[in-house]
């Protein structure tokens, strides 16, 4: 996740952080509700409230989350299996596409972190100091399905888009390392830092391979088509490929953050603001029981 923002506004976004990393306990962050004299109340307070509290505490104990990640992985087996039975000899590869973040890799340690300390919004720089450390666990059910790829020589081709400076590419390898992850290596991993199409990757890898489907948490993981404004708008274009998914895309269950977040924000990645936190009040209450 995590496509490259305006930078000035992740410099200053980058200040806050330094001077709350550095500073321990004390929280500059969400500054506009923190008053020194009631710092430790605040703080606790701030934890209390934070929005992102269900959706972690969702993905962090169900076992409902776990499940549907498997129900995920084990359809996208059935899936490769039946392309395995129908290939002929002659037939271009088989190969899938997956992309990384909250597909295969989960990232829990980064979530709680935000939660222990008061982030109640995705935060960009904690991001780019988190991912390096390699504090990841596989989703549920990650591992075997590219493993019964990988034993079936179905080629596995990975698509990202993150920006860690120069060395994003590098990082992202050797988490697909750290994982043993098959296929990790440069010809399978493909890193866009300046935008979140990912769709040249998926034209080139057609034209060589025979693309049995592909794996996201987010719809833009498949179609560019879906890149688009508002709530409405994105789920009448899901709805009108409703047949797609199970089959040809396999999607995996994200209650933090993704595309989604952008319609309600436009900005995949809003700012801690109250402002923000009023959108994300009437996106929750949008279809309300007005109490009559
Ligand atoms: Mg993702």
């Amino acid at each position: 996740m995590h496509m490259k923002k305006n930078n000035t506004e992740k410099v200053d976004r980058r200040k806050l952080i330094s001077s709350f990393l550095l500073g321990g306990l004390s929280l500059p962050l969400a500054s506009e509700e923190n008053d020194t004299s009631l710092g430790q109340a605040k703080t606790k307070d701030m934890r209390n409230k934070n929005s992102l509290l269900w959706a972690v505490a969702w993905s962090e104990t169900a076992a409902e989350f776990g499940a549907l990640c498997h129900q995920a992985f084990n359809l996208a087996t059935l899936r490769v299996e039946h392309a395995l039975n129908q290939k002929k000899d002659s037939d271009k590869p088989l190969a899938i596409i997956t992309d990384i973040d909250n597909t295969i890799i989960h990232a829990a340690s980064y979530w709680g972190y935000l939660i222990n300390n008061g982030i109640d919004f995705f935060d960009d720089a904690l991001w780019d100091q988190w991912l390096p450390k390699n504090l990841i666990t596989a989703v549920p059910g990650a591992d075997d399905f590219l493993n019964y790829c990988h034993k079936n020589e179905v080629e596995v081709f990975y698509v990202t888009n993150r920006d860690q400076g120069e060395k994003t590419y590098e990082y992202a390898l050797r988490q697909l390392r750290y994982m043993n992850f098959p296929f990790a290596d440069e010809n399978h991993l493909t890193v866009y830092r300046d935008t979140s199409n990912k769709m040249p990757t998926k034209t080139a890898i057609s034209q060589t391979h025979e693309l049995v489907l592909m794996l996201g948490d987010n719809l833009n993981d498949y179609k560019r088509d879906y890149y688009v404004d508002g709530i409405d708008e994105r789920y009448s274009l899901m709805e009108r490929d409703r047949s797609d998914f199970g089959e040809s895309f396999i999607l995996l269950p994200n209650a933090t953050d993704g595309h989604w977040v952008r319609a309600i924000f436009g900005d995949s990645e809003p700012a801690p603001t109250d402002d923000n936190r009023s959108i994300l009040m009437t996106a929750a209450t949008r279809n309300a029981w007005d109490g009559n």
